[in-house]
């Protein structure tokens, strides 16, 4: 009797398996040639074997970007989806999506012609020379068949660059500048260590010499161009409406999260006003508080700011906090943390200094098992008033809500549990909302939960630092779509969004060389919310926000409409 049953299940079982196997051979396939395709990216996903290989962006790589894309598009229409697993199905759509993007970016939005800061090396070099994935020789000696591509390369830029815009050609010559140090400082360094051959090292110096006159020539073109009819920097209504759907991958279209984040923005308004009242007394005896609302939130806010810490302390008051929230977590058993899975807090290496503030580098998806990383850049050597103005930004409060979002249960927690699903598609073509998003979630997340003791101070702070993604989307939409002005861009940030000066202008800055990223914090973030309020309803009684945080990690870094899909409506 036993035997019959498995004799009937046998050839159901079968095909199935058939189908999964048939697509995991694919990933494979898939996966190999991306990487040949895309070395720089292969060698910081950690797969090393191309790491000597830099491409060529010319006319022959893009058409074989083109063939690459429609001939893996070709395989999957074979594959049928329906015989898939639900984690095999996300990986499908991740891939597929990812390669209709392909013609799309080469052949509509063709930022390889107006922007000419996507031409640098720096990166991929400085990333040989400070990644210990193989001892220094083998490294430089890497380094040393790469920079025989180098001179080429920028041949290939000077050619595709067409009218480029104002604002990212200047980015271009800056960081270019910036990056000539690796060829002339670094790797000559390095080579003094090395244990090589004489010939060995002088064929590495040479080839380092050549390569800082490509780089600097590359700026020197892009000084003396005439650039007559230069592109808008604002990407247009058109290509920011397509480029926002394949990037963010939202269930909602541009106009659409705007509207949402203008809505948002009033209520965080009337949330802090309410804050502000509560605090009034307790703050300013005496004085009336003013009847424009913005101005008395200010003045709190001003007021709340100056609690920070001193410049010397800021990472080692990281690290005090960091033990505190994971305490805090188990206590209200908000979710599981993994304490195997060791977080380092670390002064930021110096080949990423002056980036940001702070930062998370994960584990790969091939080296799950190392560390994370949490990078705190120093603010010591600063000049007093910038120091200053940072340290009120990242005021005792805010800086706690920084550490949530950074590490515990932000972007730390979430990588830890993406590296636990196999898949490393997930990991490789991961959606950045998502991931933004589920950091801006775990900040009210922990709040609701009381963390903060629900201290007016500390809810007023999290509305402020809320306010801050709602207006990265408002300022990102407006501006690429809707012409918005500079002055219109500043006033939103500094008098509605009480930022100060140097922060607003920053962030003018960015939306100015960068468009769509901005508004993955607030998509994310909103889009979780309302899953979150879809997934309570549908449980019931059953619901416990451990259940539905640690379900909605388990998917993987992939976009949250389709988290949606495999959360929701399970019986059906
Ligand atoms: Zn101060
Ligand atoms: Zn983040």
């Amino acid at each position: 009797m036993k035997k019959l049953c498995i004799l009937l299940i046998f050839p159901f079982f079968t095909f199935n398996i058939v189908a999964q196997n048939e697509f995991s051979i694919y990933k494979d396939s898939f996966i190999e040639q991306l990487w040949s395709l895309y070395p720089s990216w292969a060698s910081n996903s950690g797969y090393y074997k191309y790491n000597y290989k830099l491409n060529i962006p010319d006319e022959v790589n893009r058409k074989e970007q083109l063939v690459f894309s429609e001939n893996q598009l070709a395989i999957l229409n074979t594959i049928s989806i329906d015989q898939l697993t639900l984690a095999d199905k996300t990986d499908f759509f991740l891939i597929r999506d990812f390669l209709k993007n392909i013609p799309w970016e080469l052949n509509e939005l063709k930022e390889y012609e107006w922007n000419p800061s996507i031409y640098n090396v720096n990166g991929d070099f400085s990333y040989l020379l400070n990644t210990e994935y193989a001892p220094l020789e083998d490294r430089l000696r890497t380094i040393n068949e790469k920079m025989k591509y180098v001179a080429a390369y920028f041949e290939a830029a000077k050619s595709n660059i067409k009218n480029p815009t104002i604002e990212h050609t200047k980015l271009a010559i800056e960081q270019n500048k910036n990056s000539v140090d690796v060829f002339s400082d670094d790797i000559p360094k390095a080579v003094e260590l090395a244990n090589l051959t004489k010939e060995e090292k002088i064929a590495i110096l040479e080839n380092a010499t050549a390569c800082k006159k490509s780089v600097l020539s590359f700026v020197t073109f892009l000084e003396k161009m005439p650039n007559l009819h230069p592109r808008d920097f604002r990407l247009g209504k058109e290509l920011y409406v397509t480029k926002f759907s394949q990037q963010i991958q939202s269930e909602y279209n541009s106009d659409e999260l705007f509207y949402m984040a203008l809505n948002r923005k009033k209520y965080l308004h009337e949330q802090m006003f309410h804050y502000t009242q509560v605090l009034w007394k307790d703050y300013f005896t005496n004085k009336a508080i003013p009847k424009d609302t913005i101005v008395a939130i200010r003045m709190m806010i001003d007021t709340l700011s100056a609690k920070h810490i001193k410049a010397e302390d800021f990472q080692t008051s990281i690290e005090k906090h960091i033990p505190l929230l994971v305490d805090f977590i188990n206590n209200k058993n908000l979710i599981y943390l993994d304490p195997s899975k060791p977080l380092e807090v670390r002064k930021e290496p110096a080949y990423m200094a002056g980036v940001a503030g702070a930062s998370i580098s994960s584990p790969g998806p091939y080296d799950k098992e190392s560390k994370t990383y949490y990078n705190v850049g120093s603010i010591e050597g600063w000049p007093k008033d910038k120091q200053e103005s940072y340290l009120r930004e990242y005021n005792n409060y805010i800086l706690q809500i920084l550490d949530i979002h950074e590490a515990i249960p932000g972007h730390y927690t979430q990588g830890i549990y993406a590296n636990q699903s196999p898949s490393i598609i997930k990991t490789i073509l991961g959606n950045g909302a998502m991931i933004e998003g589920w950091a801006v979630y775990s900040e009210l997340m922990m709040l609701e939960n009381g963390y903060g003791n629900n201290s007016p101070e500390m809810w007023l702070m999290y509305y402020k630092w809320n306010l801050r993604s709602t207006c990265n989307t408002i300022l990102d939409i407006g501006v690429h779509t809707q012409n918005m002005s500079k002055e219109d861009a500043l006033d939103l940030l500094t008098r509605q969004a009480f930022q100060q000066k140097a922060e607003a202008e920053g962030k003018w800055n960015r939306v100015q060389l960068s468009n769509v990223q901005l508004c993955s914090y607030f998509s994310g973030f909103k889009e979780i919310i309302d899953l979150r309020e879809a997934y309570k309803k549908e449980q019931g009684a059953a619901y416990s926000v451990k259940t539905f945080n640690e379900e909605f990690l388990s998917y993987g870094s992939i976009p949250v409409k389709y988290i949606k899909q495999l959360m929701l409506n399970k019986q059906k």
